[in-house]
């Protein structure tokens, strides 16, 4: 994925824009090895069978998220898929212009080898969407509000052991752990159901086929409140025996302390973070919200950290980082090699 020119890589997407080129050594580079795209095409899905659906909330939440396991066994899709990736699922029935829903696409929740530990059980963690409607367009009736289910997470949702399910995929070729993982040490950053690809990258490292891996992760979670986090249990039990995995928790509607991922960061900066983000092994993975995107870019360029994390181009400095706004951070600020982003 990562074109080779001289001591420097170019990034992605680069040969486009050669602007974003930047120098970065040879070892902190991930090499992400083969991956798979669409075994299962949209066009032609096919059908799995729910093996499990289970709550991942604990106490009253005002969310309800559900990990549901599906079994694509005999399918194209089994042993197809690496965790990180998704795969797609495609409602029954029809939307407003009498055409077959589109493809759902959700992140895969389990390790390469599946929830079976052969490649036949796909899973994910999936919220129903219970909304109100509002207009977009200046079309759309601008006095409607009424209640909005959305097409096919409620679906997933309410699906039953047994019930079967058209699915694709599988989809994305970046948001990946490297093919050699004892290389790097991990920085998995999420909000909300973000969390979702880590449950099954913690797995693979820890409890995959092989020795647990000997790297440093750190697994920062944001959620509104405890309430809401997912995996809470495994994930500090896995901390409790795993000298190398660290879990912290950050919750922004707490009575105790109010924050983000980045501002938890930034705070806990020089007695746990300074040291890990100068480590050439580290890699930072962002999944979730997308505001936490330009939040964390906003950060490391203060704390001159952004080396391989971050990329900006012209008329944008990392020395000016504090006059970056929404619109110019778009156009200018992304991804560095450093940092594997699956964000919306
Ligand atoms: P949620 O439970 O509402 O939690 C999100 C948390 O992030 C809240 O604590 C929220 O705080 C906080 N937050 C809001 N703005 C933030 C910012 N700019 N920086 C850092 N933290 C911020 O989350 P959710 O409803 O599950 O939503 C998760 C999002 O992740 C969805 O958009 C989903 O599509 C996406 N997702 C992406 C993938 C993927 O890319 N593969 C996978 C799964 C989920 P407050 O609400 O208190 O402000």
């Amino acid at each position: 994925m990562l074109l080779m020119s001289g001591s420097y890589h170019t990034i992605q997407g680069a040969e486009k824009n050669p602007s974003y080129t930047v120098a970065v050594n040879d070892p902190i580079a991930p090499e992400l090895g083969e991956v798979q795209m669409h075994a299962v095409k949209p066009k032609a899905p096919v059908v799995g069978r729910v093996v499990s659906t289970e709550s991942c909330m604990q106490g009253r939440s005002a969310s309800f998220v559900r990990h549901v396991s599906i079994d694509v066994s005999g399918t194209p899709l089994a042993g197809s898929f690496r965790a990180g990736q998704a795969f797609g699922v495609i409602a029954p029935g029809e939307d407003g212009r009498g055409k077959a829903h589109a493809v759902r696409l959700y992140s895969l929740a389990c390790p390469t080898l599946g929830e079976d530990g052969s490649g036949n059980v796909v899973s994910t963690t999936v919220k129903r969407v219970i909304d109100e409607y509002s207009a977009e367009k200046e079309t759309d009736d601008q006095e409607a509000h009424h209640l909005f289910l959305g097409v096919c997470s409620n679906y997933l949702c309410d699906l039953k052991v047994g019930d079967e399910v058209l699915v694709t995929g599988p989809a994305g070729k970046r948001f990946l752990l490297p093919a050699d993982p004892s290389k790097h040490d991990y920085l998995f950053i999420a909000t909300g159901t973000g969390i979702a690809p880590y449950y099954g990258m913690v797995r693979e490292l820890l409890q995959g086929s092989g020795d647990p891996a000997s790297s440093e992760i750190h697994l920062v979670m944001g959620t509104p409140y405890t309430t809401d986090l997912l995996y809470d249990e495994y994930f500090a039990s896995m901390a409790e025996e795993h000298e190398g995995f660290h879990y912290h928790r950050v919750i922004s509607r707490s009575d105790v302390r109010r924050e983000y991922v980045d501002r938890y960061i930034d705070r806990e900066m020089d007695s746990t973070f300074r040291s890990f983000f100068s480590n050439p092994r580290t890699l930072m993975y962002l999944c979730g919200l997308e505001g936490m995107e330009s939040g964390m870019y906003r950060m490391l360029a203060r704390h001159g950290l952004s080396e391989g994390f971050v990329e900006v181009k012209e008329p944008l400095t990392l020395e000016e980082h504090e006059t970056w706004d929404a619109k110019s951070m778009k156009r200018n600020v992304k991804s560095g090699p450093r940092s594997l982003v699956e964000v919306y």
